[in-house]
């Protein structure tokens, strides 16, 4: 395994900005807490950034107050120009950089908690990233409405990105400052696993507040001109009621919910394993997360984790002989708890109601309740467990869901925004909405009358399907292992402010950046940092495409084709399980046999980043599994220069066109290529037709040959026939497709 590097950091500092003394008391006693929660803890002024070395700290929790007319205090004057300076010289000079941010202010003067924005959006820009939503307290209404609330929320998300010695809290409370508790304390509160009645609300209530919604960008003016709005969808009818359970059955409930223990799936997951489908390989089974490496260097782009996924030996029996290198598991994950958290304070549900188990029945029989929430009427679950496992919360919003919430608002100003983004006249602003990738929380967030009942919400979204990925071991490795690797899937979109001035400064750059989360790596990766390792629901998915090696011979040696592998970045994962299977074959060949001929086509940013799997890799290519290794650096000009690399696979394999030509036309080698379909789909298959047309321009016999096992083409003839047309190079690609000599593994 190649690049590991750490997942948290060893200290914290905590800097503060202060003009009247404020800022720096509430920074110093968050500095105090998090010594005694054993965090390793430093504390300084921003003006002394040269002697604690601001540049090289990785974790950092500001508190900083705005003075005067939005300015920052006296005692950050010179780190402020030092901030600029670095970031001028280097747009990315903070990429090392995880923050939180408290900001102190008063909305009675203007640019209220203008410091902390300010640092907020600076840090951003630079390329640092927020571990923690920033706090912006007002002086105006009583700081402590935020402060407190802010730094209740700040010890879980700090754990989770820096090292805390002891897993008890100085005071001896057992749950503060322990790192090992992967997932948040707000999370925690809300896990009915403890005991054997619903947890309290002000755990639940926390966990709301510590989601960040983001505030919508959209632009309403155009409504101001219109006469009439058509085209909005129909109203979808209203189908589902809820009912609680008895006083008996409620007890049940949560006495078999106390069973449950170190699990991190859906509460109805026996039911799920049962109702299996017909053949036992692919039902849903509890599997382990053994272990979990982080395979990027801190530097690198994005995070990509390597898990090891412990097979239970039922399942594994199940499985056995049934999974191939190039298949890829599902796994079934929830929402993030503290999105639905927000969505139910949003709803005005409190945390007792959103637990207490329900059942739900049509109120319509001639319509059936949706398929993914027909199961809660037999199974009860709470609406919050519905809501976290059973309704995506994430995916793109329909013009459907908007008309239904139309009559959930109170307001006509909500309601006719909302009819107008899912009408045809709001098409832009609704095109706009999606570019945005709300929550269904923002949405609701942007609408502030608007209420549904939590059954109506549950029946308008769609369903939360499980995640893919692929397994990248072999199955004779180990038969009772799945090891995947993917990258934590958190980023920024820049959106444009329609309301922005272009003379003021601030807002000028009219762009905000809004951060956006996976549903799955994220929630994983947290699930790593447990100290219990956790259950998880898994399902094999095989690979309907036959993306994987041909079969050794009856001879047992493997097939004598040469295999050529494209695989950039995580796409690289099943050529790591394809390249054990046939270490174990060669392994396992006559001795007379000969190795065939591999090669694979590995890109990544930057060598010291995210070169995922190096030793692995490097290892079969000195064992003679591998027989060559063309490695691209995308991002990293002075690697490419030094290893003679180009920058991505494709120009690789343009460089190597006529051996690649060869392979193909000559010596019937299978090509494999994975990864997106957007991106090296398209591009690896524009590169090999390419390449085709340019080693047959010098072989006009061999052209025609193949020319003639091509379907007619429909196109008008070239007037100038090049030995073999760019369509017809795509035809021939199609062709080898549909033999399985050209397999894409192809991720949306
Ligand atoms: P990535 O980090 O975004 O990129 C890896 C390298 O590929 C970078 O150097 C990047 O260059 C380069 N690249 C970007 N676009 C390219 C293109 N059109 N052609 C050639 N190279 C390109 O890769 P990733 O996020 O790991 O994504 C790999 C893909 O594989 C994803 O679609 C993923 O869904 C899929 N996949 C995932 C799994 C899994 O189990 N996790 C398995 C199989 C496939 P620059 O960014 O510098 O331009």
């Amino acid at each position: 395994m190649s690049d590991a590097g750490a997942l948290i950091d060893e200290r914290v500092a905590f800097l503060y900005a202060s003009q009247t003394g404020n800022a720096e008391s509430i920074s110093y006693a968050v500095y105090e807490e998090a010594a005694k929660r054993g965090f390793s803890a430093s504390w300084h002024v921003l003006d002394d950034h040269e002697k604690f070395g601001f540049n090289s700290l990785r974790t950092i929790v500001f508190v900083v107050s705005t003075t005067g007319d939005g300015d920052p205090p006296d005692n950050s004057a010179r780190f402020w120009r030092v901030l600029r300076k670095a970031t001028r010289a280097d747009a990315k000079a903070y990429s090392h950089l995880r923050f939180a941010i408290l900001g102190l202010g008063d909305t009675n003067y203007s640019n209220f908690c203008n410091t902390a924005q300010r640092l907020d959006r600076q840090l951003l820009a630079a390329g640092a990233t927020a571990f923690y939503p920033t706090g912006l307290a007002d002086d105006g209404t009583g700081l402590e409405e935020v402060v407190e609330p802010w730094i209740e929320g700040l010890w879980p998300a700090l754990a989770r990105v820096a090292r805390c010695s002891s897993t008890t809290s100085s005071d001896g409370d057992g749950a503060a400052g322990d790192t090992t508790a992967a997932v948040t304390d707000a999370l925690a509160a809300l896990d009915v696993s403890d005991g054997d009645s619903p947890p309290s609300a002000e755990g639940a209530e926390a966990a709301a507040a510590a989601y960040e919604f983001q505030p919508l960008l959209l632009d309403f003016r155009p409504m101001a001109a219109l006469k009439a709005i058509t085209g909005a969808p129909r109203v979808p009818p209203a189908v589902c009621a809820g009912s609680f359970l008895d006083d008996d059955a409620e007890g049940r409930y949560w006495a078999a919910a106390a069973q449950r223990d170190a699990l991190a799936c859906p509460p109805w997951h026996a039911e799920l394993e049962a109702g299996s489908p017909q053949d036992r390989t692919l039902a849903p089974f509890l599997a382990t997360i053994a272990s979990a490496t982080q395979i990027t260097a801190p530097e690198a782009l994005k995070r990509t984790l390597l898990v090891d996924v412990a097979l239970p030996s039922a399942a594994a029996s199940h499985v056995r002989g049934r999974w191939h290198a190039g298949d890829a598991f599902n796994i079934f994950a929830p929402n993030d708890a503290r999105l639905v958290a927000g969505v139910l304070a949003r709803l005005g549900v409190d945390a007792r109601t959103a637990q207490r188990p329900m059942l739900l029945q049509n109120t319509d029989p001639a319509i059936e309740l949706p398929a993914h929430l027909r199961r809660f009427s037999t199974t009860p679950a709470s609406i919050q467990d519905m809501l976290a496992w059973s309704a995506d919360l994430c995916s793109p919003p329909r013009k459907q869901l908007l008309r239904a919430l139309v009559d959930g608002c109170a307001e006509a100003a909500d309601r006719d925004r909302l009819l107008y983004l899912c009408s045809r006249q709001g098409t832009a602003t609704f095109d706009e909405l999606r570019r945005q990738q709300p929550t269904v929380l923002d949405i609701l967030c942007a609408f502030p009358s608007c209420k549904p009942q939590p059954t109506r919400l549950l029946e308008l979204l769609p369903p939360l399907p499980p995640r893919s990925y692929s397994i990248c071991n072999a199955p004779s490795e180990s038969d009772a292992r799945w090891q995947i690797a993917f990258n934590v899937v958190e980023y920024e979109l820049e959106v444009v402010d329609p309301f922005s001035r272009a003379e003021d400064p601030v807002l000028s750059a009219a762009a905000t950046r809004i951060r956006r989360r996976g549903v799955c790596t994220p929630w994983l990766e947290e699930l790593t940092r447990r100290a219990a390792p956790p259950h998880i629901l898994v399902a094999l998915r095989p690979n309907l495409n036959a993306f994987r090696l041909p079969p050794p011979l009856p001879t047992g040696a493997p097939d004598p084709r040469p295999v050529l592998m494209v695989g950039p970045g995580t796409g690289v994962a099943p050529f790591i399980g394809f390249l054990q299977q046939r270490a174990c074959e060669l392994a396992a060949m006559p001795a007379d046999g000969s190795t065939p001929f591999t090669w694979l086509f590995f890109g990544c940013r930057s060598p010291a980043h995210d070169y995922l799997f190096r030793n692995e890799t490097r290892a079969k290519l000195d064992a003679g599994v591998l027989g060559r290794l063309s490695v691209c650096f995308s991002r990293d000009p002075e690697a490419r220069a030094k290893h003679g690399a180009e920058r991505y696979v494709q120009d690789a394999m343009l460089q190597r066109r006529d051996e690649i030509a060869d392979l193909m036309l000559n010596k019937n080698a299978l090509l494999y290529v994975c990864g997106d379909a957007k991106g090296i789909g398209k591009d690896v298959n524009e590169a090999m037709s390419d390449i085709l047309c340019g080693y047959l321009e010098s072989r006009p016999e061999q052209a025609r040959d193949l020319a003639a096992q091509l379907p007619v083409s429909k196109a008008p003839a070239d007037p100038a026939p090049a030995p073999l047309t760019k369509a017809q190079a795509l035809q021939l690609l199609t062709l080898w497709a549909t033999r399985r000599r050209y397999l894409r593994d192809l991720w949306a």
